[in-house]
């Protein structure tokens, strides 16, 4: 392949030489990352084949039902799917599932009851829970039905609280969560293997509590997933990693047999549970963005990687570092100004397949305390294993990126940022001298 049609291609798209020059030298520096990302997404893509061949996915399984949705066999054995996939018991993977904060809802309040305790031993959970559980005030949150919260952070170092959680853990603690993924705060990432120490400490202070694990995110960063290692429910959203970018809706909780019976009875009706609910036209998403999902999420971990290792040659504080394996596909980049905040979203949202031509700027966005720039460009809407970006306009000027349903859009869509970057004048034209 001549480079210079791919280089003049770029330069077409609006990156110049210096831009491609920089960004081609590190994509190359990184090939054996890219060697080890390969290989964990064929081990991935073995286990969702195998899976599905298991359980005799066939063309009957891709339509769908309508009406009560009796016997729907696409739905049925989807769930077997992701109960092989995640070496569960069961699953519960609906289109009537609407988001993860649902899911992870729908997990917490079919498995606890009033006068139960919920523990988060990792710090303050993602922003949209805080009304499920009624840390701040919500209608019908867990606090209103008389179930508690307690919360033990993570250490000044990021580390594990162990003693903290010890203390912690009482008579009442019946369900615990732990967020396999930093979300948008600057904690890093559970590994599967923490969450599996962590899991087996709690189990040891008390056998009987139910470890839940947020895996948004996490879905096939690894080849281990945290019900491997002790999680009896794991809980994710489908326009996330294990929809592959084709799922248009939907959510997935994956566990025990009594967790999942819980869930399904709190989701349809008690009695009905998992017998009911049509999957419309919902089905041959699933499982295609299922059979996708290990290499779409290798791609949008090259990105992140690929992003991490720019940047950070730049000069810019990353999370993760450039070198550091990576736990889920998000990935920050501290700009220090708003200028830097914007310039790299409008650069994500310029390289977009689907409103490239959209200008993002900041606003104020119901439920965040300053404004916000979101870029987005996606073919399901809000779909963030999609290349996207967000950035809250405050200290330290942060921007938190993730997705690429391919590592070229991704590769694309990061030079594009250096070039809005230099084209500001945020970073200096003569950063290629200076850092190569
Ligand atoms: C995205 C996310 C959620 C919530 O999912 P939504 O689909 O946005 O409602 C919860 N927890 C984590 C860690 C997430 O990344």
């Amino acid at each position: 392949m001549d480079h210079s049609a791919i280089e003049s291609m770029y330069q077409r798209m609006g990156i110049s030489r210096e831009v491609y020059a920089f960004g081609e030298k590190i994509w190359d520096s990184l090939k054996d990352r890219w060697e080890e990302i390969d290989a964990l997404s064929e081990y991935n893509q073995l286990k969702v084949i195998k899976a599905m061949q298991k359980n005799k996915v066939s063309e009957a399984c891709l339509l769908g039902t309508t009406g009560y949705g009796y016997n729907d066999l696409g739905r049925e054995t989807l769930e077997k799917v992701y109960a092989d996939i995640f070496h569960t018991q069961d699953a519960l993977v609906r289109p009537q599932i609407t988001c993860g904060t649902h899911a992870l809802a729908l997990a917490l309040m079919s498995n606890l009851r009033p006068g139960d305790e919920l523990l988060s031993p990792v710090g303050k959970p993602y922003d949209t829970l805080e009304e499920v559980i009624g840390i701040r005030p919500s209608k019908g949150s867990l606090k209103e039905y008389g179930i508690t919260y307690r919360q033990v952070d993570l250490l000044e170092d990021g580390n594990i609280d162990y003693d903290g959680i010890r203390q912690a853990v009482n008579g009442k603690t019946r369900l615990v969560t732990i967020q396999r993924s930093k979300g948008y705060q600057t904690r890093p990432t559970l590994s599967v293997q923490k969450i599996g120490e962590l899991i087996a400490f709690i189990k040891e202070l008390k056998s009987d509590v139910i470890c839940m694990v947020d895996n948004c995110y996490g879905e096939f960063t690894e080849t281990k997933e945290p019900s491997d290692v002790g999680a009896d429910l794991v809980v994710g959203s489908l326009i996330k990693n294990p929809g592959g970018g084709l799922a248009p809706i939907g959510g997935y909780l994956a566990g025990t047999n009594e967790c999942i019976e819980n869930a399904a009875y709190r989701l349809t009706s008690p009695g009905l549970g998992k017998e009911v609910g049509a999957s419309l036209q919902a089905l041959s998403t699933f499982y295609q963005g299922l059979f996708l999902a290990p290499s779409v999420t290798a791609n949008a971990l090259k990105a992140a990687i690929f992003a991490a290792n720019l940047y950070e040659r730049l000069g810019f504080e990353v999370v993760p570092k450039g070198s550091e394996p990576r736990h889920d596909i998000i990935q920050a980049v501290t700009f220090g100004s708003p200028q830097g905040v914007i310039a790299f979203c409008q650069g994500i949202q310029q390289a977009a397949p689907v409103d490239g031509h959209v200008t993002p700027e900041p606003w104020d966005m119901p439920g965040y305390d300053s404004p916000v720039i979101m870029a987005a460009g996606a073919f399901v809407s809000g779909s963030s294993i999609e290349l996207s970006a967000d950035g809250p306009i405050k200290p330290p000027y942060a921007v938190y990126f993730q997705g690429g349903l391919t590592w070229q859009h991704g590769k694309l869509g990061i030079m594009n940022t250096l070039q809005k970057l230099v084209e500001k004048e945020i970073i200096m034209k003569d950063f290629d001298k200076r850092n190569l």
